[in-house]
């Protein structure tokens, strides 16, 4: 390493985000942060930011190299499973250190009507039979998942408003970002008489509050469980991946 250390911090969360900022605050340390280029609007990030992704695990080797990178932060979301396997491989392959911040997943607790599934594919599986009226909060690449549930009406929730209608025979589009109040999602489930929840298990607080929600009104969730992530040093706080960057990047 020389004077000052370069770090790659694969965003696209909120920890990512708040991770940049106290990463501008650290001495001698470089950052750039890269976003898949999914949303319109990304938050304002401090420090260089690149957009769009890599080209698979080459491209990602080639970056690596060329922008002479001595570590690389993987906070990316639980359930971007492809890009954390590609920045494991790439930085096997050039032998960089490499820390992934992972949100710990909710949990249930008493009062909770969760059925856990493995897919969306499963969760559009298990609708017919609980539900007539569902909130659909997975983000945009899953709906085409539900395009076979064609009793069912959707409430989907999305960042962006999609430029194609979507693969869904009845539903109403919201747009929206978090964090997301309990108040206020109950109220949106009560209103629309939302009879089921179709959530991942994204942990953290942002989105945390339909699932309180769903609590409290007796609503069933159906949880997608999270994609495994890639064996190595994983940290679950970004307080926790502060230290573990000054320690590497001193
Ligand atoms: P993914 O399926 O794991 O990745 C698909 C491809 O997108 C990757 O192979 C890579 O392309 C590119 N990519 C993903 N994250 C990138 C990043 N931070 N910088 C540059 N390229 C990136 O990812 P995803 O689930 O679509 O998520 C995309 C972005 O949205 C991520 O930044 C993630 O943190 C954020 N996000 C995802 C979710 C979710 O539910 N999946 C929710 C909130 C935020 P190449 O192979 O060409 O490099």
């Amino acid at each position: 390493m020389g004077d000052s250390a370069r770090l790659l911090l694969l965003g696209g969360t909120g920890e990512a985000a708040a991770l940049a900022r106290g990463l501008s605050e650290m001495p001698r340390l470089t950052v750039i942060s890269s976003l898949a280029g999914r949303t319109r609007n990304p938050q304002e990030l401090p420090g260089a930011v690149r957009v769009g992704g890599f080209g698979g695990v080459p491209g990602l080797v080639d970056f690596l190299k060329n922008q002479a990178i001595d570590l690389l932060v993987d906070a990316t979301h639980p359930f971007a499973a492809t890009m954390a396997g590609n920045a494991a491989s790439a930085c096997e392959e050039a032998g960089l250190p490499r820390l992934k911040l992972l949100r710990p997943p909710w949990q249930r607790t008493e009062g909770d009507h969760w059925i856990e599934v493995p897919s969306a594919t499963e969760a559009a599986a298990a609708l017919p039979a609980l539900a007539g009226r569902v909130f659909l909060t997975t983000g945009r690449q899953e709906i085409a998942a539900f395009s076979h549930c064609a009793e069912t009406w959707f409430l989907v929730r999305l960042v962006d408003r999609p430029e194609e209608p979507l693969p869904l025979n009845s539903y109403e589009l919201i747009l929206g970002r978090g964090p997301f109040q309990t108040e206020s999602e109950a109220s949106l489930m009560r209103e629309q008489t939302i009879e089921a929840v179709v959530s991942k298990n994204s942990g953290g607080g942002s989105t945390y509050g339909k699932i309180d929600a769903a609590r409290r009104l007796s609503i069933p969730v159906v949880m997608i469980d999270r994609p495994s992530a890639p064996p190595g040093p994983t940290v679950d706080s970004v307080e926790a991946a502060l230290d573990w960057i000054a320690k590497r990047a001193a």
